[in-house]
């Protein structure tokens, strides 16, 4: 006979939920956090801010549901704002992670493993479909990943990447704008997937 029970759960994971634009992520991150608050646990939600001020802001789904984030210059300043809650913390949500710096996916691990629930958010790839380096890490670290998918502007098929609208430089990875700058591709219609980064040979394609 078994002498642990085979079914118990630990506290303190990491859940990720990533996808190109236009697929929900941050809408599948707010509905989370609304099952938290039914529950009444307590959390944090932090967001990146790029020009280094801390601060509480209001994070805004596109369906129009608002709720409090704290926004944070690097991602150290999480374990600050969780140690210095006055309330009794268990889930940390973090919205637009691709934009945080690379310690993230290491901030994640430390305080899933101190007990905490963390939920990050983000996209995976940029708009030339070359991966956030702090989603890489924190997909490999994650228990748990949601990877959703929008729809295809060109051919109505699954979409997993974002695709740029103008023409974009290839060293801008910051992917900041809307429906008048990006848009959903799967994988036949975006047209960087075309591109031979690594000069492989000529592949015979497979029949279909
Ligand atoms: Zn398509």
């Amino acid at each position: 006979m078994a002498k642990i029970n085979a079914f118990r759960t630990q506290k303190g994971w990491i859940e990720v939920i990533c996808g190109p634009m236009f697929s929900g992520k941050s809408e599948e991150l707010l509905r989370r956090i609304n099952l938290l608050q039914f529950a009444e646990v307590k959390y944090l939600m932090f967001t990146p801010n790029t020009d280094t001020r801390s601060g509480l802001k209001k994070a805004k789904s596109r369906d129009g549901r608002i709720i409090d984030s704290i926004s944070v210059g690097c991602s150290r300043e999480i374990i600050d704002w969780v140690n210095n809650s006055s309330e009794d913390v268990q889930v940390i949500a973090i919205d637009e992670a691709q934009f945080f710096d690379e310690e993230l996916p290491e901030v994640c691990n430390y305080l899933a493993n101190n007990d905490y629930i963390v939920i990050a958010s983000g996209l995976d790839m940029d708009s030339w479909g070359r991966p956030f380096t702090p989603m890489m890490k924190l997909l490999i670290y994650a228990e748990r990943v949601t990877k959703l998918k929008a729809i295809c502007t060109n051919c109505g098929a699954s979409a997993s990447f974002t695709g740029h609208i103008k023409p974009r430089p290839m060293d801008a990875q910051i992917l900041v704008g809307d429906k008048n700058e990006y848009t959903a591709h799967c994988r036949h219609c975006h047209s960087q997937s075309k591109l031979n980064y690594y000069n492989f040979p000529k592949v015979r394609k497979a029949k279909v």
